[in-house]
């Protein structure tokens, strides 16, 4: 039997040992561990990654989307949408802003909120629309776009699951008023701790944050406003600089392991993640659909395969979203998909016989016959 992991982290870090311990040395020999050359080297080499003018560095995906819409103007009281299928922190950071998230039910083949639902839900207290680039795959932002300019309304987007994807021949964190990547270790772009950053062409915006995760400052003692301690550490920013460099290489290795596992698959009861051919999907996650889900899994575990479910229960219905009776109402398609979605092994690293193994697996399960 092999044991196939979710990530795969050790195995990246030993192909790039030199580099990464060598990164972490200068840190530690320059004892420049606050803010400083790392933080700003790597916010310029990322931005230039984003094709945006300013990126800044911040402590997590949470801070930065938590910043992102202070700095957007987003107030007590204000309405953000958002989609119900995404991590917590997506809503979490509105609440934070005292702010409500207002939910739009998805469209299942894209998992994201569905673009002609969001009219729907806007009012006279919408401030914002916060898409989110769930499992790598870029939202369609033309029609979020278009109808943020129609109705004064910012766009803040989740990207923690998307670097380095593309829409419309645009890099996502150059689309719309700010980006918010995070630098979990799991992540495309993964720190070896928690990090995050906000991409954005605004000056303005920039500035505010920058301000906002060093305790309202601009300098030593001068503190304008009630900030935060949420700075990007200048050792993450160090190991972020490396990895940065391999990113497109190992975007294009899980696109290929996308494109293995769908060949392997098409045909099947497994519903397939849809790509329109003007994105690129960097698939954080290997996203498929299918009934009796927990069953697979269970199945796939016996047979050392680790998968995820993400998200196994839509924000609505988490207990902290629920109690606040924020918005009590159902959204049907996301809750029949996180009934039925599972998500493969995803890594730059795996093998095309770790993927033969996994669809093997599944397709043996598919032709067992089981009781109902
Ligand atoms: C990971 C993630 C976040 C939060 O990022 P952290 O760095 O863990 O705070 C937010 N939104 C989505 C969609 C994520 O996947």
């Amino acid at each position: 039997m092999q044991t196939i992991p979710f990530v795969d982290l050790k195995t990246q870090y030993r192909n790039h040992e030199l580099e990464i311990d060598a990164a972490i040395q200068r840190v530690i020999d320059n004892t420049s561990f606050i803010l400083g050359q790392e933080v700003e080297a790597f916010e310029a080499e990322f931005a230039d990654y984003c094709d945006a003018n300013f990126a800044v560095g911040v402590a997590s995906g949470t801070a930065a989307l938590h910043l992102a819409l202070l700095a957007c103007g987003i107030e007590a009281g204000d309405e953000v949408i958002t989609s119900p299928l995404t991590f917590a922190a997506t809503a979490e950071a509105i609440c934070h802003c005292g702010a409500i998230p207002i939910f739009v039910d998805i469209d299942p083949a894209t998992y994201h909120m569905h673009p002609e639902r969001i009219p729907e839900a806007i009012t006279e207290r919408t401030k914002a629309i916060l898409p989110v680039h769930l499992y790598g795959q870029p939202v369609d932002m033309d029609p979020i776009l278009q109808m943020a300019r129609e109705h004064g309304l910012k766009v803040v987007e989740d990207a923690a699951q998307a670097h380095g994807a593309e829409y419309k021949q645009h890099r996502v964190g150059a689309i719309g008023d700010a980006t918010c990547f995070s630098f979990y270790p799991g992540k495309n772009l993964g720190a070896y701790g928690d990090g995050g950053a906000v991409a954005t062409d605004s000056e303005a915006i920039a500035e505010r944050i920058r301000m906002l995760r060093n305790h309202g400052r601009k300098s030593k003692f001068d503190h304008l406003e009630v900030g935060f301690g949420e700075r990007l550490d200048a050792l993450q920013a160090a190991i972020l600089r490396v990895k940065l460099r391999y990113l497109d290489e190992w975007n294009d290795s899980r696109i290929a392991h996308a494109r293995r596992y769908c060949q392997l698959l098409r045909g099947t009861a497994a519903g397939l993640p849809e790509t329109p051919p003007e994105v690129r999907h960097v698939y954080h996650l290997f996203v498929i659909r299918i009934q009796g889900r927990d069953d697979l899994r269970t199945q796939l575990k016996s047979q050392g395969i680790s998968t995820g479910i993400h998200y196994p229960i839509p924000v609505h219905k988490l207990p902290a979203y629920h109690a606040q009776g924020l918005q009590d109402d159902s959204f049907p398609l996301a809750e029949r998909a996180a009934e039925e979605i599972i998500s493969l092994p995803m890594f730059p690293e795996l093998e095309d016989a770790q993927i033969r193994y996994v669809t093997d697996h599944i397709l043996r399960w598919m032709d067992a016959p089981r009781g109902a």
